[in-house]
């Protein structure tokens, strides 16, 4: 089958993306890194690259609020990976750039950037950047099928959700995807998610729908019945999202 490049989702061509210089120059002349916010989302399909929340103008998402449920748009934004609070030295370098919903960006990674170690030593200068290791994924640079593996399974009210787990058992790449997972909240979200029990709710909501988004996919994918496959991904618009690549490399446990 033919696909497209895209992961959870990977983000490795946005260099090489045709509209990225002239975006560069936009923002030599502004410094504003706002002006890389669209080349971003051609290359996620307007999605948020983290959570793959729909981060087009206009689309709706519902989410409680006060026991009811209330229609609200997810914002996209263009912010530093390595926090302008630690990483002072790179507010301006556009490679530390990242795009996320605001919800990832604002309310669940915040200015936290864990590094593996047991007293890891944080970079004061750019020469010392390649001695850290991050605890926190970058679309852009990671081999995201080397971090995580999706999986399906009931939240604890007995919905289904497609949701992420580590792939390997113990070492750096093991804790840099369980501290990803738990710092947005995308696997277990009853255990990691956040305190507020709003945006916990939003969370799981998002896992389900993802879910029932690929429900039909997957179980044409496990019944090998490719003509279903193939309809499912153009009705559903599929490629749009890293999930199903997880799918289709079997990198994915069905635990229902
Ligand atoms: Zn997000």
């Amino acid at each position: 089958m033919s696909l497209g490049t895209y992961l959870m989702i990977d983000m490795s061509v946005l260099y090489d993306h045709a509209d990225y210089p002239a975006a560069l120059v936009n923002f030599n002349n502004s410094n504003k890194w706002a002006k890389f916010q669209e080349v971003h989302l051609s290359v996620t399909n307007h999605k948020c690259p983290i959570c793959e929340c729909s981060l087009k103008v206009g689309e709706l998402l519902s989410r409680p609020s006060r026991g009811k449920t209330k229609q609200c748009i997810i914002e996209s934004t263009v912010d530093h990976y390595r926090p302008q609070k630690y990483y002072t030295f790179l507010a301006l370098t556009h490679e530390n750039y990242i795009l996320m919903c605001s919800e990832c960006n604002n309310i669940y990674k915040g200015c936290e950037f864990p590094l593996f170690g047991d007293n890891p030593v944080r970079a004061t200068n750019p020469a010392e950047i390649s001695n850290e290791q991050p605890l926190i994924v970058n679309p852009i640079n990671d081999d995201l099928f080397d971090l995580f593996e999706l999986v399906v399974r009931h939240d604890l009210s007995g919905r289904k959700v497609l949701e992420l787990s580590p792939k390997h058992e113990q070492g750096y790449r093991y804790e840099k995807a369980l501290t990803t997972i738990k710092l947005f909240s995308l696997g277990e979200c009853e255990l990691n998610a956040h305190s507020n029990a709003n945006v916990k709710t939003l969370r799981i909501n998002l896992l389900h729908s993802h879910f029932v988004k690929f429900d039909v996919f997957i179980d044409a994918f496990m019944n090998k019945n490719i003509p279903k496959m193939r309809a499912e991904i153009a009705d559903k618009n599929l490629k749009d999202y890293g999930f199903l690549k997880f799918i289709l490399k079997n990198q994915f446990k069905n635990l229902v």
